[in-house]
This record gives C-alpha cells, structure tokens and sequence, in this order.
C-alpha cells in the first residue's frame, strides 16, 4: 500500500508539537515537524492563553508538513482540558481566554461546600477541582453578565482549534467530559449541572463522538485538500487511546511524569461516596465509554527536589547512574504520604519532604540518592492504594500496569509500583498523545479498522521493558 500522512497537533499547557505519522500498513513512523513552547501570560492580575500565537504556530508547523509531507491526507487536534474559548455566532472571540490556573475561582471553589460537591459528583461523576471549566464559566457570567448575550458557543481548546481549520464548532465528548458539565449517565450535558452553575445550555452542542470526519481544511491554501478529522479532543484521552492494552480491558495505565494519572477503561463509571472520596475522575473515551482516572502527585516530587543539589542529573546516562546507585540503596525505614498536600507546592521540597519525615520520628535521606529511592518508593506505594482502590470500587482485577512518560524511563520507579501493587508493569517509550491522534485519524480515514485493531498492530512495533512484582518473577 501507498503510506498515508496524517498530521496530529498535540496543544500542551507548556509546549506544542505537529508531528506527522506515516502509517505503511502495519508501521507508524513519526516525524515531528514543528515544536514551539506555550505559556500563559499575565495581565492585571489574571492568566491568558495567547490564541493568535497558538494558531500562528500550529498555522507554521502544518505548512512545514505539508512541504515535507506533499500527500498529507488529514490533520486531528488534541489538547489540554477544561479552558474554552467563548466566541459570537461567527466565531468572534466575546471573551479574554483564561488559563486554568488563574485564581478567579478560588472563592467560589470554596463556597460549593460538601452539598454542592457531593450534588455535583452524582451528576457528572467528576470531582471538584478550582480549574474546572463549570466553575470558570460560573465566574465568567457572574462577574461579566453581558458575556451571556454575545456568547453563541463554548468550544475547548482543540474544539476551536477544529473550528478554525475546519469552519466547524462541535464539542467533541472527551474534552467536554472533564468541563463537569456532561451528564455521567449519558452523552449529553448535564442540564441539572448547566443550573446549578447557572451556565445557558444553548452554549453547547450536542457532544460529537470520534473519531470522525469533519470536512476539508478551509480558508488555508497551503492545506488544499488536507481532511479535517475529529479525534479525542483531550490529550490524555487519545494518550490512553495509544496504550498497547490487553482486548480484555484487564490493563491499568499509568501515564508517568508531572502528575500520576492512573486509570483504565470501562463500560460504567465509578460513583458513590468511596469514588468520591478517592477522586475518582469519570472521564470519558471519543466512543463514549469511560476511562476513571485517578490523578496523584508524580514526579513532581522529585523534579522539585532536584534543584537542592548540585549533582542533578542533565543527561540519559546521569539519570541512568542516579537511578542506578538508588536502586542499589537501602529501602527507606519510612515512606512518604504522597497525599499530603504539603507536598503540592512548597517552597523547598526537600524542607516539606524532612518535616513530613520529622513529624513521623523518621530521619530524611542524606543525599540525592537516598531522596530518589525515598521518592520512587513512595511514589510505588501510592500508585499501589490507587490500584487497589479501583479494584475495590471496579469489582475486578487487573492484571498488567502499563506505564508511558517520562516515569516509563525510571526502572526503579516501574520496579517499586510493581512490587507494591503486586502487578506486573510494563514500561513503553511511547509519544502517547500524537500516537493516539494519529491512530483516531487513521479509523476516520479508513485506513485502520478500528482502535483496537490499531492497538494490536501497535503492539507488535513497541519494544516494552517488564518488570514482574518481587517473588513472582
Ligand atoms: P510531563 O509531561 O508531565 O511534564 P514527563 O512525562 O515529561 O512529564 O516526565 C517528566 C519526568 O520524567 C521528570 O520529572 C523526570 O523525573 C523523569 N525523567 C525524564 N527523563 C528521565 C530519564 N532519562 N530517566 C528517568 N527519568 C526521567
């Protein structure tokens, strides 16, 4: 067969990339053809996302694929969830574009209370948080009434990144889902939610699932006759999308880095006081299943204990050696509580990290070497109860953990979940996102039966490290 190109944009809150996949049939080969950082800026004491710059940006790198790539068939979008983009009946923009970690919402994150929290849950089985899109379009209309009159729709990130390659604006279902705003027990809004935040249903459409065709590239001469394609819309949804998984659903995911995102797919969601209580996020997949997710405090901890030493390791082989010496070191006597939310943003990490260990009568690690055990072994634990929290609350077992980001390079990280959890872990070196994008264009295009047929051919080319718990080697 010929090779067909496809272009993924995968939208990010700190980078942006367009990579190209060449899919000859049984191989994805990827090419990335443009990189640029993002960032929110600051002005008068709020947060903004640069949209001109995102699109001249995404503008530049798709022209570039397509010079390097003359026969690229479709472009998909993925992003970052919960911020929106409120634009008038022609696609104005009525509305600044803020970033999810403006404060405007903190006071009114406090104020729903243990009602307004639990109400919320039973509706859209996602938990609270301050950033969510619910509580930000609850801001937005409260303190700017008149938005309310000149907002035709609310469209996320990749929705209007679609809009403007596409003249399309359609809400894609898992972007939507994290808003706390879609109705868990089917796939539309929430109308109960919509009140209760006081947010006008006619903002939305009905939710699209994907993926599907949205039509040509439009008003975009270098992209004549490219297909815009409707993929996840949410980047962790097409990350988990890529996963090598089992067809039995028996696999947990573990996407590795900043955060611990740890979850798995499922026909129903997760709900109750206990899912509640876990923050059980019930997210959902582009054909409308569910994927719970669990988010902990990752790695962060150890990026953030890095800069109290001097030793910190810069290249692939530092990493190797300090990970190697850690794995050598004696278990710590006492773990870290990964939870406590001391350790979400201190000044000194190592500071929080010594007075957690103090207020427990343990003594801290003396070097870098004893922190990243500490961590790693800490981290293990807790991915561990979130396992052990979903079989619980699933009523089944799991039989593999399949890690990708950057945690996937950490063996002792991918050696301690393992041990705790009591589950093989099978580590992959995988571009998630930009795989499971370009993986959702290829079904659209009909160049791939489906995902899970794309899955099984994915997971002949992917080279994954196993590492089986201790004793059951
Ligand atoms: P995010 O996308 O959430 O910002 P990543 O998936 O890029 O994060 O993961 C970043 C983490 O990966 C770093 O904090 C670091 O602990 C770990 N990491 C990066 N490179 C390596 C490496 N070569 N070996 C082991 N761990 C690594």
């Amino acid at each position: 067969m010929k090779p067909v190109h496809c272009a993924a944009v995968d939208l990010g809150a700190t980078s942006g990339r367009i990579i190209v996949g060449t899919w000859s049939g049984r191989r994805l080969a990827l090419t990335e053809a443009h990189r640029f950082p993002n960032q929110f800026r600051p002005l008068a004491g709020h947060e903004y996302w640069d949209l001109p710059y995102l699109w001249g940006e995404v503008r530049a790198g798709l022209i570039k694929a397509r010079k390097q790539f003359p026969r690229l068939a479709s472009v998909g979008v993925d992003s970052w969830a919960v911020d929106h983009v409120l634009v008038g009946r022609g696609g104005r923009l009525v509305f600044p574009v803020h970033a999810y970690r403006d404060g405007r919402t903190a006071a009114a994150s406090e104020r729903l209370g243990r009602s307004g929290i639990d109400r919320v849950y039973s509706l859209t089985g996602i938990p609270n948080y301050p950033y969510n899109t619910s509580l930000q379009l609850q801001e937005t209309l409260s303190a700017h009434p008149g938005v309310a009159k000149v907002a035709a729709r609310c469209l996320f990130i990749s929705d209007y990144f679609n809009f403007l390659l596409s003249g399309r604006m359609v809400n894609e279902l898992s972007i939507a889902s994290h808003s706390q705003l879609i109705d868990v027990r089917r796939r539309g809004w929430s109308r109960a939610a919509l009140d209760f935040f006081g947010i006008p249903p006619g903002l939305f459409g009905r939710p699209a699932l994907s993926p599907q065709r949205l039509g040509p590239v439009a008003g975009f001469p270098e992209l004549r006759g490219v297909v815009s394609v409707l993929v996840p819309g949410h980047d962790t949804a097409c990350a988990f999308a890529a996963m090598p998984a089992a067809a039995d659903g028996s696999d947990l995911y573990l996407s590795s880095g900043t955060w611990s995102l740890l979850g798995f797919e499922s026909e129903v969601p997760l709900l109750g006081a206990e899912a509640l209580a876990t923050r059980v996020s019930n997210e959902r997949m582009g054909d409308g299943r569910y994927r719970p997710l669990k988010s902990c405090l990752g790695l962060w901890l150890l990026d953030r204990t890095l800069p109290a030493f001097r030793s910190r390791p810069r290249t692939a082989g530092e990493w190797r050696r300090l990970i190697d010496a850690a794995a050598r070191a004696p278990a710590p006597a006492e773990l870290l509580d990964v939870a406590d939310p001391s350790l979400f943003n201190p000044a000194s990490m190592r500071a929080a990290i010594e007075s957690q260990l103090k207020g427990r009568g343990a003594r801290a690690p003396r070097d870098l070497t004893g922190y990243v055990r500490l961590i790693c072994d800490s981290l293990g634990r807790g991915h561990a109860g979130a396992v052990r929290a979903f079989e619980r609350l699933a009523g089944r077992a799991f039989k593999r953990i399949l890690i990708v980001g950057g945690g996937s390079q950490n063996r002792l990280l991918c050696q301690a979940t393992a041990d705790a959890a009591g589950l093989p872990v099978e580590s992959f070196s995988l571009e998630g996102s930009a795989v499971g994008n370009l993986a959702a264009q290829l079904v659209a295009l009909g160049e791939v039966p489906g995902m899970s047929a794309f899955r099984s051919l994915l997971s002949g080319q992917l080279d994954g490290t196993r590492f089986p718990p201790a004793g059951r080697a």
